[in-house]
Formats: structure tokens, C-alpha cells, sequence
């Protein structure tokens, strides 16, 4: 009770000091497009140019895994995939679709060192997944393998996990939540099958978690949804541990037009 009665005053107390916190910044280090880096008028936003490029999925998406569908059919639309097969998870939903102008951007923040996009992201990601972060506990960042971490330095993952979480004070983020098990070969190239078969048993639960995931809520969150089968695993090992519903939450997502193989 008292941990709120605190949360509650740090939050009345932080609005005031944020924004004092973005003049001074703004004075210091005038605001840039996160992309071009051409002057705009606030930190961590884009120039009408790159906002143009991105494509944000919006308009109907499927009620289950957030495949954006051409028509309107009505409120509960399937997709063919969840038609066929319904993931372990209840609901995903991504921010953008992941082509050649936010795959730039993505690879920047994943491989680059430019861990500040996750400010940016997060929040792209927060005002999408509005009804997905209203109704979770925890938050979940799909983990690196610890020798992939030890090169990279850090899980941009977890960094993402952290920024989505922010829009919520209630909710709890468990970076160890989720272990890789093993050094997972690249999906890349990979189809959907082999996807599936190459993370089936890729995951396990953290025993210092499982007390912080028994009967929650858990939102995993992910840089790019491909074909959901990394996603599919851990929501399945997070329900195996006694999460009462997974939803997932991604900054990307691969959208593939019926021609494409997958
Ligand atoms: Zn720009
Ligand atoms: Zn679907």
C-alpha cells in the first residue's frame, strides 16, 4: 500500500521534472530526427520525411496475432494462419511493418550502439499495444544467449521491454525471466517449420521468476516479429510455468504478400 501511496507521489513529481529535464536538454542538444538526424521540433521524434517512410500497421489486423488484413469483415477476423492454427499466446501486436526503411532503423538500434532509440520505440510500441500493456503484469523481453549478449553488451530486447513498461508504474519487467537454453543458430533463412524446430525447445524459466510469473499476465516483448515462432516458444514455456495468458508485443513485423514464400 505504502509502495503505491509512493508511486503515486513520484509520478506527480516527475511530470514537472521531465519536462524541465527536456528543455535543458533541448538547449544543450537540439532535437534531431532519430533517423536523418535533421532538426526537429522534439527529442526522439522524426521529420515529416522518415515518418512518411515507416509504415505503421493501423486499420483491421487479425484479432490474434495483429496480421493487418486488407478487408474489414467484421470484428473478429482471422487470419489464415490462425485460422489453420491457434498460437499459444492470446494477442500480438506490432508497431510497424518491418521493410527497408524500418529495417535501417532496427538494425541501427540492434547492432549499432544506438541503445536511445529504445525511448522512441517504446513508445510507438505503448500506443499500439495500449489494450495488451492495460491488461498485463509483467513484462517479458525475449532473451539473448549470453554469449550473443557478451558480444553485443547489452539485450536491445530488454532495453525495449524497459521503455514499453515506463507507460505503466504497476507493472513489473523481468529481464531473467526467460532463458536461452541454447546458442540458438540464426533464424534467419530459416522457414516457417524449421523456425518452429529450431526454438522448440529454446527457452526455460528462470527459478528465481517462476513465483513472479505463476497466474500472471505476462507481455513478451520482441524487436521483430517473423514468422511468431520465437514468440510462440516462449509463450508456451511462460504458460508451462504457470503464466495464467501471454500476449506479445513487437516494434516490427514481417508482412508478406500472398505471393511471398514463407
Ligand atoms: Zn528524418
Ligand atoms: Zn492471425
Amino acid at each position: 500500500m505504502r509502495r503505491r501511496e509512493n508511486e503515486k507521489t513520484a509520478v506527480l513529481f516527475e511530470r514537472p521534472v521531465r519536462r524541465l529535464l527536456r528543455a535543458a536538454l533541448d538547449v544543450v542538444l537540439p532535437p534531431r530526427c532519430v533517423d536523418c538526424r535533421s532538426a526537429v521540433d522534439r527529442q526522439g521524434g522524426l521529420c515529416p520525411e522518415c515518418w512518411k517512410k515507416l509504415s505503421f500497421i493501423e486499420g483491421t489486423v487479425c484479432t490474434v496475432c495483429g496480421y493487418p488484413v486488407e478487408t474489414d469483415p467484421g470484428r473478429d477476423m482471422l487470419c489464415g494462419a490462425c485460422a489453420q492454427r491457434r498460437p499459444s499466446y492470446a494477442r500480438a501486436r506490432s508497431a510497424l511493418r518491418y521493410d527497408d526503411a524500418s529495417r535501417d532503423l532496427i538494425l541501427a538500434f540492434k547492432h549499432g550502439d544506438r541503445t536511445e532509440l529504445a525511448t522512441t520505440f517504446g513508445t510507438w510500441m505503448s500506443r499500439c499495444g495500449t489494450d495488451l500493456l492495460s491488461r498485463c503484469d509483467v513484462v517479458v523481453p525475449v532473451p539473448l544467449h549470453w554469449r550473443r549478449l557478451f558480444r553485443r553488451r547489452y539485450n536491445q530486447t530488454a532495453l525495449l521491454a524497459r521503455s514499453v513498461a515506463s507507460a505503466r508504474h504497476d507493472v513489473s519487467v523481468l529481464p531473467d525471466a526467460l532463458r536461452r537454453l541454447n546458442n540458438d543458430p540464426s533464424q534467419a533463412g530459416r522457414n516457417a517449420a524449421a523456425r518452429r524446430d529450431n526454438v522448440r525447445s529454446a527457452f526455460g524459466v528462470s527459478p528465481r521468476a517462476t513465483r513472479d510469473l505463476r497466474n500472471s499476465r505476462a507481455l513478451v516483448v520482441d524487436d521483430v516479429f517473423t514468422t511468431g515462432a520465437t514468440v510462440e516458444a516462449c509463450a508456451r514455456t511462460l504458460l508451462a510455468a504457470g503464466a495464467a495468458e501471454v500476449s506479445v508485443l513487437t516494434l516490427g513485423r514481417v508482412v508478406r504478400s500472398d505471393s511471398d514464400p514463407i
